[in-house]
């Protein structure tokens, strides 16, 4: 079977704990592979190596730093089959789904090369007499990432990129549970140019995780991940000193207004309600209709595309839907939270329980669910169900649907659907979740701009890649200075005002 490693100053590392997770072909259900997780000891290995470099990229000059950038995204066109291709065959979703996973990853690097733009200063001329200030923007030194499952690919590069063109060095720990990808990637930021230690991938667990956060050297963490493991790490990381941005997870509602047009709602939901299996932080999870006729009118219409849909391994063709969940327990979970839907009383209208695949009987599918009448009480609408599953509420109003969006804890991702200019303004405008869609079911903004959530879907005052990236991989120095000809007087001992 093959052994996976860690990389550590420019090369491939063997795991040393002897401890090791068994990485899944989620589509047969087989072990393929397994992944080292790491120690303390060896994250401190990682993280001395990282030290020891971070000065010399922190002195190369940004622009230098942004060609090792502009070089690894032609290194990921060059490779973009191939880095799909692992992505789909450790997670399960479909190869175009993972090259949109690795383009979205990209794009975020294409605006890192703005780098030398996005770190100049600030300057006064001229803010006494005789005196200027200017800020600048420096690396905070060794930073980490610990990142989830569901987009091995794109998330990795949203932490590294922006923290590298700032001049720090990163140490990355990806999931146990497709840790291939961004060991590929580290491949290929060395084969670009990046100097060895700048990017370290620890693989691990907890216990890696643990290790980053008693690390007093690291001065920053982002975590991507559920909301509990996110505020774990968020107190500690702050509690020790850190600074620290976790994501977490989310229940994204969409409300559909009696005047949407109806085949588009019920497109984007089936679109974004069961494309990677459900397994997307921005994934729709919640339809409310606003009416008993638009609820009607809804189920009428997602009933058929639902029952379209094509679910198989990514190896089945471009055509194929979405894949099986990540592993055999996140199937169970997934399954578990059905049954307690029925149990509590909602009522099932699409059953994907029994799906089975000839030839796949022992990959991790669940076919797509769909359950109507469902209550804010519920487990299926409190929790986040994380696959193929897509609950409809029922409102009365406008106001009740806002509401219940607005009450829910999770606040990552929402979207409206109308044709009426007042109501999409009023709803972007009071609700209070992170990224809001207008006529577009999963609204993550582009590169340029921030990603984040709201409420218990995001800890920490700055979003994910954008400006906000750069300001959360730097500190601000800010420098007075006065030359001689600007000192008229003898010492002084009070504050002085500005005139
Ligand atoms: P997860 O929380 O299980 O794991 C995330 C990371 O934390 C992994 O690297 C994992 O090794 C580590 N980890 C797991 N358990 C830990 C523990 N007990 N102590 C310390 N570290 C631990 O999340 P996941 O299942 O990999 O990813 C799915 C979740 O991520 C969903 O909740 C999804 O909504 C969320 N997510 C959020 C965003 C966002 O931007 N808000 C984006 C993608 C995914």
């Amino acid at each position: 079977m093959q052994e996976l490693s860690h990389f550590i100053d420019g090369a491939r590392v063997a795991g040393q704990s002897g401890r090791f997770a068994d990485v899944y072909n989620p589509a047969t259900g087989e072990v393929q592979a397994r992944v080292p997780l790491a120690s303390a000891a060896e994250l401190a290995a990682a993280v001395a190596g990282a030290r020891a470099a971070q000065p010399g990229w922190a002195a190369t000059n940004p622009q230098r730093r942004a060609r090792v950038l502009m070089e690894f995204v032609r290194l990921l066109n060059r490779d973009m089959d191939k880095l799909a291709e692992a992505l789909s065959r450790e997670h399960g979703k479909t190869l175009p789904d993972a090259r949109g996973d690795v383009q979205r990853g990209l794009e975020v690097v294409e605006f890192c090369i703005g780098a030398p733009h996005l770190l100049k200063g600030e300057y006064t001329d001229g803010a006494g007499p005789g005196i200027d200030i200017y800020s600048m923007r420096q690396p905070l030194g060794v930073v980490a990432g610990i990142t989830p499952f569901n987009f091995p690919a794109m998330i990795p590069m949203w932490k590294f990129a922006p923290a590298i063109a700032c001049g720090n060095a990163f140490i990355l720990k990806p999931s146990e549970r497709d840790p291939s990808v961004p060991l590929m990637l580290a491949e290929l930021m060395a084969e670009a140019g990046l100097p060895d230690g700048i990017l370290q991938v620890v693989n691990g667990d907890k216990a890696a995780v643990d290790a980053i956060l008693d690390h007093p050297e690291i001065m920053a963490i982002g975590f991507v991940g559920s909301t509990p493991i996110a505020q774990y790490i968020y107190a500690k990381g702050c509690a020790a000193g850190k600074r620290v941005q976790c994501f977490g997870g989310a229940k994204n509602h969409m409300i559909i207004m009696p005047d949407a047009d109806m085949d588009q709602a019920a497109d984007a939901l089936v679109g974004a309600g069961y494309g990677a299996a459900g397994e997307r932080c921005m994934a729709i999870s919640v339809a409310v209709p606003v009416g008993e006729k638009t609820a009607d009118a809804l189920v009428e219409k997602l009933i058929p595309r639902i029952e379209k849909l094509k679910v198989g391994p990514y190896t089945a063709g471009d055509d194929v839907d979405y894949g099986p969940l990540v592993t055999g327990a996140a199937r169970d979970r997934v399954l578990g939270l059905i049954g307690s839907g029925v149990a509590q009383g909602a009522e099932l209208v699409v059953d994907g329980r029994d799906f089975r695949l000839q030839g796949y009987e022992d990959g991790f599918f669940v076919g797509p669910s769909l359950f109507d009448r469902v209550t804010p009480e519920m487990d299926i609408y409190r929790q986040e169900i994380f696959g193929p599953v897509l609950s409809q509420v029922r409102a009365a109003s406008y106001d009740e649907a806002l509401g219940l969006a607005m009450d829910h804890e999770y606040g990552n991702g929402t979207a409206i659907f109308t044709r009426d200019g007042d109501t999409a303004r009023d709803f972007a405008s009071r609700i209070n979740i992170g990224m809001v869609g207008i006529n577009v079911p999963i609204p993550v903004p582009l590169a340029y701009h921030t990603f984040g959530g709201w409420k218990k879907s995001g800890f920490g005052d700055l979003n994910q890649h954008g400006p906000d990236a750069f300001r959360f991989y730097t500190r601000t120095k800010t420098v007075t200075a006065r030359w001689p000809s600007g000192l008229k007087e003898g010492g002084e001992f009070h504050f002085k005002a500005m005139d």
